[in-house]
């Protein structure tokens, strides 16, 4: 996966905008089951890392994502904030600069454990590992992105029985189940435009 800084931008500002539009509906989830902040705080972090597109995409791969991760950490706040900072961090961290796809698929498993250590948390418990984890199995598997967005977006749709085990939806207990949970939602979301604009 070679990335000129044109691609990097083009998946910045895609990643961003999808965000950024989803921010009403993100929120609506977390409504439901949360606090209502979802799409708010993600909208923060994304429209700031947008707002750095250029510097971020002339950084290599490795760099762009770790200082994406600083800037969601800064600025997205609330749980979700330093879950998504440790998910691109520790991305950036594991990845050599031009990584090929199996490298790729084995910094986003590195990642996702980081995110467990730093949630406390596993799959299974209703969050964004629920969509994070079958993406990265899939990408492991196959080396391929083609079914990646599909797959996010059914698990993110399979989040909805579940009860919530961990964040501020586990207060809810047995009231969590029949609601979609936002940052399975956001990771849907994000991965969604992640292969939109790979398979442009
Ligand atoms: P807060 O819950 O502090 O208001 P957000 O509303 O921004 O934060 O984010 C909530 C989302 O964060 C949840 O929908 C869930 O996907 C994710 N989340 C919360 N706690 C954890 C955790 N311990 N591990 C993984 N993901 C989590
Ligand atoms: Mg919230």
């Amino acid at each position: 996966m070679t990335m000129d800084a044109g691609r990097k931008r083009q998946l910045i500002a895609a990643v961003a905008n999808q965000v950024i539009a989803h921010a009403d509906e993100l929120t609506t989830l977390d409504q439901a089951i949360g606090d209502g902040d979802h799409g708010i705080n993600m909208k923060r972090g994304f429209e700031a890392v947008l707002a750095d597109a250029d510097t971020l995409a002339d950084k290599p791969l490795p760099d762009m994502l770790k200082a994406i991760g600083l800037q969601l950490v800064m600025k997205v706040g609330g749980a979700s904030g330093p879950l998504y900072g440790t998910l691109f961090m520790a991305m950036g961290k594991a990845l050599p600069a031009e990584p090929t796809m199996a490298e790729f698929a084995r910094a986003f498993g590195e990642a996702i454990e980081a995110v467990k250590q730093r949630g406390k948390s596993d799959v299974g418990q209703k969050t964004m590992l629920d969509v994070l984890a079958p993406v990265q199995a899939e990408l492991a598997k196959s080396g391929q992105a083609s079914r990646l967005k599909e797959i996010a977006e059914a698990a993110a749709l399979a989040s909805v029985p579940m009860k919530a085990v961990r964040g501020r939806a586990s207060f809810l207990g047995d009231r969590s189940i029949g609601h979609m949970d936002p940052g399975g939602r956001s990771s849907a979301l994000i991965v969604a435009a992640v292969c939109d604009t790979l398979s442009t």
